[in-house]
Protein backbone atom coordinates (compact mmCIF):
# COMPACT_ATOMS: atom_id res chain seq x y z
CA UNK A 1 0.00 0.00 0.00
CA UNK A 2 1.26 3.46 -0.42
CA UNK A 3 2.04 5.35 2.40
CA UNK A 4 0.39 8.94 2.15
CA UNK A 5 1.99 11.95 3.48
CA UNK A 6 0.53 13.12 6.52
CA UNK A 7 -2.34 15.50 5.44
CA UNK A 8 -2.75 19.27 6.52
CA UNK A 9 -5.30 18.73 9.86
CA UNK A 10 -6.42 22.62 10.08
CA UNK A 11 -9.16 22.18 8.45
CA UNK A 12 -11.51 19.31 9.93
CA UNK A 13 -12.84 19.79 13.24
CA UNK A 14 -13.28 16.37 14.36
CA UNK A 15 -16.51 15.58 15.91
CA UNK A 16 -16.09 13.77 19.63
CA UNK A 17 -11.95 13.92 19.68
CA UNK A 18 -8.99 15.74 21.08
CA UNK A 19 -8.63 17.36 18.18
CA UNK A 20 -5.32 18.78 19.61
CA UNK A 21 -3.63 15.35 20.45
CA UNK A 22 -5.00 13.82 17.25
CA UNK A 23 -2.60 15.73 15.33
CA UNK A 24 0.12 15.01 17.42
CA UNK A 25 -0.38 11.53 17.06
CA UNK A 26 -2.78 10.47 14.72
CA UNK A 27 -4.87 7.32 14.07
CA UNK A 28 -6.19 6.68 10.80
CA UNK A 29 -7.56 4.26 8.51
CA UNK A 30 -7.28 3.92 5.25
CA UNK A 31 -8.80 1.01 3.92
CA UNK A 32 -10.80 -1.95 5.41
CA UNK A 33 -12.25 -5.61 4.12
CA UNK A 34 -13.57 -8.35 6.47
CA UNK A 35 -12.78 -7.80 10.35
CA UNK A 36 -9.99 -5.79 9.48
CA UNK A 37 -8.83 -1.93 9.20
CA UNK A 38 -5.30 -1.22 7.79
CA UNK A 39 -3.72 2.45 8.55
CA UNK A 40 -2.58 4.38 5.72
CA UNK A 41 0.99 3.51 6.26
CA UNK A 42 -0.28 -0.92 5.63
CA UNK A 43 -0.20 -1.50 9.19
CA UNK A 44 -3.27 -4.33 9.90
CA UNK A 45 -6.13 -3.13 12.76
CA UNK A 46 -7.96 -5.30 13.81
CA UNK A 47 -12.12 -3.91 13.94
CA UNK A 48 -13.33 -5.13 17.68
CA UNK A 49 -15.42 -2.25 17.36
CA UNK A 50 -17.80 -3.07 14.31
CA UNK A 51 -16.57 0.90 13.17
CA UNK A 52 -18.75 2.24 15.44
CA UNK A 53 -21.28 -0.63 16.41
CA UNK A 54 -22.18 -0.17 12.27
CA UNK A 55 -20.31 -3.03 10.47
CA UNK A 56 -22.14 -6.02 11.57
CA UNK A 57 -21.26 -7.85 8.25
CA UNK A 58 -17.86 -7.02 8.73
CA UNK A 59 -15.99 -4.52 5.67
CA UNK A 60 -16.22 -4.55 2.23
CA UNK A 61 -19.20 -6.04 1.30
CA UNK A 62 -19.44 -6.07 -2.09
CA UNK A 63 -22.93 -7.19 -2.12
CA UNK A 64 -23.53 -3.59 -0.49
CA UNK A 65 -21.16 -1.78 -2.94
CA UNK A 66 -22.80 -3.60 -6.11
CA UNK A 67 -26.21 -2.06 -4.83
CA UNK A 68 -25.18 1.54 -3.66
CA UNK A 69 -23.29 1.91 -7.37
CA UNK A 70 -26.66 0.48 -9.44
CA UNK A 71 -28.73 2.62 -7.45
CA UNK A 72 -26.74 6.09 -7.85
CA UNK A 73 -26.26 5.10 -11.23
CA UNK A 74 -30.30 4.73 -11.79
CA UNK A 75 -31.46 7.02 -9.23
CA UNK A 76 -29.28 8.98 -6.58
CA UNK A 77 -31.69 11.30 -5.47
CA UNK A 78 -35.45 11.60 -4.92
CA UNK A 79 -37.04 13.88 -2.62
CA UNK A 80 -39.54 12.15 -0.63
CA UNK A 81 -42.05 14.94 0.74
CA UNK A 82 -44.87 14.22 -1.60
CA UNK A 83 -42.83 12.27 -3.64
CA UNK A 84 -41.13 8.64 -3.42
CA UNK A 85 -39.06 6.40 -5.21
CA UNK A 86 -40.48 2.49 -4.78
CA UNK A 87 -37.03 1.33 -3.54
CA UNK A 88 -37.74 3.09 -0.12
CA UNK A 89 -41.27 0.95 -0.25
CA UNK A 90 -39.16 -2.16 -0.64
CA UNK A 91 -36.40 -1.44 2.12
CA UNK A 92 -39.23 -0.33 4.62
CA UNK A 93 -41.79 -3.75 3.39
CA UNK A 94 -38.34 -5.88 4.21
CA UNK A 95 -37.29 -4.43 7.23
CA UNK A 96 -41.29 -4.82 8.94
CA UNK A 97 -40.18 -8.40 8.35
CA UNK A 98 -37.27 -8.51 10.94
CA UNK A 99 -39.10 -5.99 13.51
CA UNK A 100 -40.88 -7.73 16.39
CA UNK A 101 -44.86 -8.55 15.57
CA UNK A 102 -46.90 -5.41 15.36
CA UNK A 103 -43.95 -2.66 15.14
CA UNK A 104 -44.33 -2.24 10.99
CA UNK A 105 -44.53 1.10 9.82
CA UNK A 106 -40.95 2.74 9.04
CA UNK A 107 -40.08 6.74 9.23
CA UNK A 108 -36.67 7.39 7.56
CA UNK A 109 -33.63 10.11 8.83
CA UNK A 110 -30.51 10.04 8.33
CA UNK A 111 -28.78 9.54 12.26
CA UNK A 112 -29.67 7.61 15.25
CA UNK A 113 -29.67 11.00 16.72
CA UNK A 114 -32.66 12.08 13.98
CA UNK A 115 -34.18 9.06 14.58
CA UNK A 116 -34.16 10.01 18.41
CA UNK A 117 -35.81 13.63 17.90
CA UNK A 118 -38.05 11.76 15.34
CA UNK A 119 -39.42 9.10 17.98
CA UNK A 120 -39.56 11.95 20.59
CA UNK A 121 -41.75 14.06 18.17
CA UNK A 122 -44.04 11.03 16.98
CA UNK A 123 -44.80 10.44 20.61
CA UNK A 124 -45.88 14.02 20.76
CA UNK A 125 -47.82 13.52 17.74
CA UNK A 126 -49.42 10.56 18.72
CA UNK A 127 -50.82 11.83 22.25
CA UNK A 128 -52.13 15.15 20.60
CA UNK A 129 -53.95 13.17 18.30
CA UNK A 130 -55.69 11.06 21.15
CA UNK A 131 -56.52 13.92 23.32
CA UNK A 132 -53.26 14.15 25.35
CA UNK A 133 -51.78 16.70 24.31
CA UNK A 134 -50.64 17.86 28.14
CA UNK A 135 -48.35 14.92 27.64
CA UNK A 136 -45.27 16.56 26.92
CA UNK A 137 -42.64 15.11 29.52
CA UNK A 138 -40.04 12.39 28.71
CA UNK A 139 -38.49 10.17 31.08
CA UNK A 140 -35.07 8.52 29.88
CA UNK A 141 -32.11 7.23 32.35
CA UNK A 142 -28.91 7.88 34.13
CA UNK A 143 -26.31 7.04 31.66
CA UNK A 144 -28.07 6.77 28.87
CA UNK A 145 -26.98 7.87 25.36
CA UNK A 146 -29.43 9.16 23.15
CA UNK A 147 -27.64 10.55 20.01
CA UNK A 148 -26.39 14.41 20.13
CA UNK A 149 -29.45 16.41 18.81
CA UNK A 150 -31.19 18.81 20.79
CA UNK A 151 -34.23 16.03 22.18
CA UNK A 152 -31.49 13.53 22.33
CA UNK A 153 -29.36 15.75 24.39
CA UNK A 154 -32.16 16.42 26.57
CA UNK A 155 -32.74 12.84 27.08
CA UNK A 156 -28.69 12.01 27.59
CA UNK A 157 -27.69 10.86 30.92
CA UNK A 158 -23.98 10.90 30.58
CA UNK A 159 -22.66 14.20 32.42
CA UNK A 160 -20.25 15.58 29.72
CA UNK A 161 -23.22 15.04 26.84
CA UNK A 162 -25.16 17.40 28.16
CA UNK A 163 -23.17 19.86 30.83
CA UNK A 164 -22.38 22.97 28.38
CA UNK A 165 -25.95 22.31 26.68
CA UNK A 166 -28.16 23.28 29.50
CA UNK A 167 -29.82 26.12 27.33
CA UNK A 168 -31.14 24.39 24.99
CA UNK A 169 -32.78 20.67 26.42
CA UNK A 170 -36.33 20.42 26.82
CA UNK A 171 -38.15 18.63 30.17
CA UNK A 172 -37.11 15.39 30.76
CA UNK A 173 -36.68 13.25 34.15
CA UNK A 174 -34.14 10.61 35.01
CA UNK A 175 -34.60 7.22 36.66
CA UNK A 176 -31.13 6.01 37.88
CA UNK A 177 -28.89 3.57 36.21
CA UNK A 178 -29.56 -0.03 36.38
CA UNK A 179 -25.75 -0.85 37.23
CA UNK A 180 -24.92 -1.75 41.00
CA UNK A 181 -21.80 -2.98 42.99
CA UNK A 182 -23.18 -6.27 43.41
CA UNK A 183 -23.42 -6.70 39.69
CA UNK A 184 -19.50 -6.69 38.86
CA UNK A 185 -18.13 -9.45 36.54
CA UNK A 186 -21.81 -10.20 36.14
CA UNK A 187 -22.09 -12.28 32.76
CA UNK A 188 -25.35 -11.73 31.03
CA UNK A 189 -28.38 -10.41 32.75
CA UNK A 190 -28.05 -9.81 36.16
CA UNK A 191 -30.21 -11.46 38.85
CA UNK A 192 -30.46 -8.21 41.32
CA UNK A 193 -32.29 -4.96 40.52
CA UNK A 194 -34.90 -5.06 38.30
CA UNK A 195 -36.80 -3.19 41.20
CA UNK A 196 -34.69 -0.16 39.90
CA UNK A 197 -37.10 0.27 37.10
CA UNK A 198 -39.41 1.31 39.96
CA UNK A 199 -38.07 4.67 39.67
CA UNK A 200 -40.92 5.12 37.18
CA UNK A 201 -43.34 4.79 39.20
CA UNK A 202 -42.28 7.76 41.63
CA UNK A 203 -41.87 10.01 38.70
CA UNK A 204 -44.96 9.36 37.84
CA UNK A 205 -46.09 9.97 41.34
CA UNK A 206 -43.75 12.77 41.49
CA UNK A 207 -44.78 14.30 38.40
CA UNK A 208 -48.30 13.08 37.31
CA UNK A 209 -48.05 10.04 35.15
CA UNK A 210 -50.41 12.02 32.60
CA UNK A 211 -48.11 14.67 32.00
CA UNK A 212 -45.36 12.04 30.54
CA UNK A 213 -45.27 11.35 27.01
CA UNK A 214 -42.78 8.47 26.65
CA UNK A 215 -40.09 7.01 28.35
CA UNK A 216 -36.57 6.09 25.99
CA UNK A 217 -34.49 3.29 26.90
CA UNK A 218 -31.42 1.38 25.86
CA UNK A 219 -32.52 -2.16 25.83
CA UNK A 220 -28.70 -2.31 26.77
CA UNK A 221 -27.18 0.45 27.52
CA UNK A 222 -24.25 0.92 24.76
CA UNK A 223 -22.30 3.80 24.89
CA UNK A 224 -21.57 4.05 28.85
CA UNK A 225 -20.21 1.02 28.03
CA UNK A 226 -22.46 -2.24 28.07
CA UNK A 227 -25.14 -1.93 30.77
CA UNK A 228 -27.26 -5.30 30.51
CA UNK A 229 -30.77 -5.28 31.96
CA UNK A 230 -31.14 -6.60 35.25
CA UNK A 231 -33.65 -10.30 34.94
CA UNK A 232 -37.44 -8.21 35.00
CA UNK A 233 -36.38 -4.60 34.42
CA UNK A 234 -37.95 -4.27 30.62
CA UNK A 235 -40.75 -6.13 31.51
CA UNK A 236 -41.14 -4.35 34.81
CA UNK A 237 -40.52 -0.48 32.35
CA UNK A 238 -43.45 -1.82 30.33
CA UNK A 239 -45.96 -2.91 32.92
CA UNK A 240 -45.93 0.82 34.67
CA UNK A 241 -45.82 2.38 31.41
CA UNK A 242 -49.45 0.46 30.45
CA UNK A 243 -50.57 1.35 33.80
CA UNK A 244 -50.21 5.28 33.19
CA UNK A 245 -50.59 5.15 29.31
CA UNK A 246 -46.59 6.27 28.45
CA UNK A 247 -45.24 5.27 25.25
CA UNK A 248 -41.95 3.01 25.95
CA UNK A 249 -39.47 3.88 23.04
CA UNK A 250 -36.58 1.40 22.88
CA UNK A 251 -33.41 2.86 21.33
CA UNK A 252 -31.89 0.27 19.58
CA UNK A 253 -29.21 2.03 17.56
CA UNK A 254 -26.29 -0.59 18.68
CA UNK A 255 -28.57 -3.68 19.82
CA UNK A 256 -30.64 -3.35 16.26
CA UNK A 257 -29.57 -6.30 14.06
CA UNK A 258 -28.33 -9.02 15.68
CA UNK A 259 -26.49 -7.38 18.17
CA UNK A 260 -28.11 -9.52 21.06
CA UNK A 261 -28.20 -12.80 19.19
CA UNK A 262 -31.92 -11.54 18.00
CA UNK A 263 -32.63 -9.31 15.26
CA UNK A 264 -33.58 -6.81 17.95
CA UNK A 265 -33.16 -6.63 21.57
CA UNK A 266 -37.16 -6.23 21.97
CA UNK A 267 -37.36 -9.80 20.79
CA UNK A 268 -34.21 -11.16 22.84
CA UNK A 269 -35.71 -9.39 25.56
CA UNK A 270 -39.80 -10.45 24.66
CA UNK A 271 -40.42 -6.70 25.57
CA UNK A 272 -42.19 -4.95 23.01
CA UNK A 273 -41.93 -1.16 22.92
CA UNK A 274 -44.69 1.07 21.30
CA UNK A 275 -40.97 2.04 19.22
CA UNK A 276 -37.73 1.47 18.23
CA UNK A 277 -34.94 3.60 17.04
CA UNK A 278 -32.53 2.07 14.88
CA UNK A 279 -29.04 3.08 12.55
CA UNK A 280 -25.75 1.92 12.00
CA UNK A 281 -26.29 -1.67 11.04
CA UNK A 282 -29.45 -0.49 9.22
CA UNK A 283 -26.95 0.35 6.43
CA UNK A 284 -24.05 -2.27 7.80
CA UNK A 285 -22.82 1.32 8.36
CA UNK A 286 -22.20 1.77 4.22
CA UNK A 287 -24.42 5.09 3.46
CA UNK A 288 -25.85 6.92 6.72
CA UNK A 289 -29.34 6.22 7.46
CA UNK A 290 -31.38 5.75 10.78
CA UNK A 291 -35.05 4.60 11.01
CA UNK A 292 -38.56 4.94 13.91
CA UNK A 293 -40.81 1.79 13.53
CA UNK A 294 -43.87 2.00 15.48
CA UNK A 295 -47.58 0.33 15.11
CA UNK A 296 -49.98 0.90 12.82
CA UNK A 297 -52.47 2.07 15.89
CA UNK A 298 -49.91 4.75 16.70
CA UNK A 299 -49.63 5.62 12.72
CA UNK A 300 -53.75 5.24 12.67
CA UNK A 301 -53.86 7.59 14.99
CA UNK A 302 -51.75 10.60 13.87
CA UNK A 303 -53.25 9.94 10.02
CA UNK A 304 -56.95 10.09 11.82
CA UNK A 305 -55.89 13.50 13.66
CA UNK A 306 -55.78 14.89 10.34
CA UNK A 307 -58.70 14.61 9.04
CA UNK A 308 -59.59 14.95 5.28
CA UNK A 309 -57.05 18.28 5.53
CA UNK A 310 -54.99 18.28 2.74
CA UNK A 311 -51.81 18.36 4.47
CA UNK A 312 -49.02 16.01 5.30
CA UNK A 313 -50.36 14.19 8.51
CA UNK A 314 -46.86 14.66 10.65
CA UNK A 315 -44.84 17.83 10.31
CA UNK A 316 -41.57 16.21 10.04
CA UNK A 317 -38.93 14.82 7.77
CA UNK A 318 -35.72 15.28 6.67
CA UNK A 319 -34.50 16.50 3.30
CA UNK A 320 -32.17 12.41 2.94
CA UNK A 321 -35.29 10.51 4.70
CA UNK A 322 -35.35 7.56 2.68
CA UNK A 323 -32.35 8.55 0.55
CA UNK A 324 -33.08 5.98 -2.27
CA UNK A 325 -28.92 4.84 -2.03
CA UNK A 326 -29.24 4.66 1.83
CA UNK A 327 -32.21 1.98 1.00
CA UNK A 328 -30.12 0.09 -1.62
CA UNK A 329 -27.78 -0.36 0.68
CA UNK A 330 -30.22 -1.35 3.31
CA UNK A 331 -31.56 -3.43 1.50
CA UNK A 332 -28.53 -5.41 0.17
CA UNK A 333 -27.45 -5.19 4.17
CA UNK A 334 -30.33 -7.18 5.49
CA UNK A 335 -30.00 -9.45 2.56
CA UNK A 336 -26.60 -10.49 3.95
CA UNK A 337 -28.22 -10.87 7.27
CA UNK A 338 -30.40 -13.56 6.16
CA UNK A 339 -28.40 -15.49 3.63
CA UNK A 340 -25.37 -15.63 6.79
CA UNK A 341 -28.01 -16.00 9.21
CA UNK A 342 -25.82 -13.52 11.06
CA UNK A 343 -28.09 -12.90 14.07
CA UNK A 344 -28.37 -16.93 14.80
CA UNK A 345 -24.26 -16.63 14.79
CA UNK A 346 -23.95 -13.50 16.78
CA UNK A 347 -26.27 -16.20 19.20
CA UNK A 348 -23.74 -19.03 18.64
CA UNK A 349 -20.70 -17.43 18.72
CA UNK A 350 -21.71 -15.29 22.02
CA UNK A 351 -20.67 -18.00 24.46
CA UNK A 352 -16.91 -18.08 23.02
CA UNK A 353 -16.79 -14.22 22.74
CA UNK A 354 -18.01 -14.05 26.05
CA UNK A 355 -15.53 -16.51 27.87
CA UNK A 356 -12.86 -14.32 26.03
CA UNK A 357 -14.07 -11.41 27.39
CA UNK A 358 -14.38 -12.69 30.92
CA UNK A 359 -11.03 -14.14 31.14
CA UNK A 360 -9.69 -11.07 30.88
CA UNK A 361 -11.06 -10.41 35.23
CA UNK A 362 -7.86 -10.30 36.55
CA UNK A 363 -5.71 -7.95 34.70
CA UNK A 364 -4.57 -4.99 36.75
CA UNK A 365 -6.53 -2.18 34.79
CA UNK A 366 -9.73 -4.03 34.96
CA UNK A 367 -12.04 -3.13 37.03
CA UNK A 368 -15.40 -5.18 35.87
CA UNK A 369 -16.67 -7.09 33.19
CA UNK A 370 -20.20 -7.12 31.41
CA UNK A 371 -21.56 -8.43 28.16
CA UNK A 372 -24.64 -10.20 26.36
CA UNK A 373 -24.22 -11.55 22.61
CA UNK A 374 -21.97 -9.92 20.73
CA UNK A 375 -21.42 -6.93 22.89
CA UNK A 376 -19.16 -6.40 26.48
CA UNK A 377 -18.26 -4.08 28.44
CA UNK A 378 -14.61 -4.12 30.15
CA UNK A 379 -14.24 -1.10 32.72
CA UNK A 380 -11.10 0.24 34.00
CA UNK A 381 -9.57 0.80 36.96
CA UNK A 382 -9.54 4.79 37.40
CA UNK A 383 -6.49 6.53 36.03
CA UNK A 384 -5.06 10.51 37.13
CA UNK A 385 -8.46 11.57 35.97
CA UNK A 386 -12.02 10.13 34.75
CA UNK A 387 -11.22 9.17 31.00
CA UNK A 388 -7.59 9.47 31.29
CA UNK A 389 -7.21 5.36 31.67
CA UNK A 390 -9.64 4.95 28.73
CA UNK A 391 -8.15 7.73 26.18
CA UNK A 392 -4.74 5.81 26.90
CA UNK A 393 -5.79 2.32 26.69
CA UNK A 394 -7.45 3.47 23.59
CA UNK A 395 -4.40 4.58 21.62
CA UNK A 396 -2.51 1.64 23.08
CA UNK A 397 -4.95 -0.81 21.70
CA UNK A 398 -4.45 0.77 18.02
CA UNK A 399 -0.58 0.52 18.61
CA UNK A 400 -0.92 -2.84 19.11
CA UNK A 401 -3.61 -3.75 16.46
CA UNK A 402 -6.76 -3.17 17.95
CA UNK A 403 -9.90 -0.64 17.12
CA UNK A 404 -12.07 -0.60 19.89
CA UNK A 405 -14.33 2.47 21.62
CA UNK A 406 -13.76 3.90 24.88
CA UNK A 407 -16.19 6.15 26.87
CA UNK A 408 -14.54 7.93 29.60
CA UNK A 409 -12.93 4.62 31.26
CA UNK A 410 -14.93 2.32 29.88
CA UNK A 411 -14.19 -0.03 26.64
CA UNK A 412 -17.03 -1.10 24.45
CA UNK A 413 -16.00 -4.60 22.78
CA UNK A 414 -18.48 -5.45 20.02
CA UNK A 415 -16.89 -7.12 17.01
CA UNK A 416 -18.73 -8.05 14.08
CA UNK A 417 -21.21 -10.75 14.04
CA UNK A 418 -18.78 -12.50 11.09
CA UNK A 419 -16.19 -12.21 13.13
CA UNK A 420 -14.67 -16.02 13.62
CA UNK A 421 -13.28 -17.66 16.91
CA UNK A 422 -10.25 -17.02 15.87
CA UNK A 423 -10.14 -13.65 14.70
CA UNK A 424 -11.62 -13.13 18.45
CA UNK A 425 -8.90 -14.80 20.10
CA UNK A 426 -6.39 -12.43 18.26
CA UNK A 427 -8.51 -9.66 19.66
CA UNK A 428 -8.48 -10.79 23.40
CA UNK A 429 -4.55 -11.59 22.72
CA UNK A 430 -4.02 -7.48 22.20
CA UNK A 431 -6.51 -7.14 25.09
CA UNK A 432 -4.92 -9.36 27.79
CA UNK A 433 -1.32 -7.48 26.83
CA UNK A 434 -2.81 -3.88 26.57
CA UNK A 435 -5.02 -4.41 30.17
CA UNK A 436 -1.70 -6.47 31.71
CA UNK A 437 0.30 -3.56 30.84
CA UNK A 438 1.87 -1.97 34.32
CA UNK A 439 2.20 1.69 33.98
N1 LIG B 1 -28.84 6.24 20.21
C1 LIG B 1 -27.95 5.32 20.62
C2 LIG B 1 -28.38 4.27 21.57
C3 LIG B 1 -26.64 5.37 20.16
O1 LIG B 1 -25.75 4.47 20.60
C4 LIG B 1 -26.27 6.36 19.24
C5 LIG B 1 -24.89 6.43 18.73
O2 LIG B 1 -24.01 5.75 19.17
C6 LIG B 1 -27.24 7.30 18.85
C7 LIG B 1 -28.51 7.21 19.34
C8 LIG B 1 -26.88 8.41 17.91
O3 LIG B 1 -26.60 7.93 16.64
P1 LIG B 1 -25.82 8.88 15.58
O4 LIG B 1 -24.43 9.01 16.08
O5 LIG B 1 -25.94 8.11 14.30
O6 LIG B 1 -26.55 10.17 15.54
Amino acid sequence: MTVLAKPNMTNHWMPFTNNRMFREEPQMFAKAKGVTYWTPEGREILDGASGLFCCAAGHGRPEIADAVHKQLSTLDYSPHFQRAAPVSFEFAEKLAGILPDGIDRVFFAGSGSEAVDTAMKMCLAYHRATGNAQRTRFVSRAWGYHGVNLGGTSLAGMVNNRRDFSGITCDVVHMRHTWTEEQRFTRGQPETDADLANDLEEICKTYGGDTIAAVFVEPIAGSIGTIVPPKGYLERLRAICDKYGILLVFDEVITGFGRTGSAFASQEFAVKPDLITMAKALTNGAIPMSAVATSAEIQAAVFEAAGDADRPEFFHGYTYSAHPVACAAGIAALDIYASEGLFDRAKSLSAHFLDGVFGLRNLPHVSDLRGYGMMAGIQLTPGKAPGEKGSWVQRELFKEGLHVKATGDALIFAPALVSTEENINDMIAILQKVLGTQI
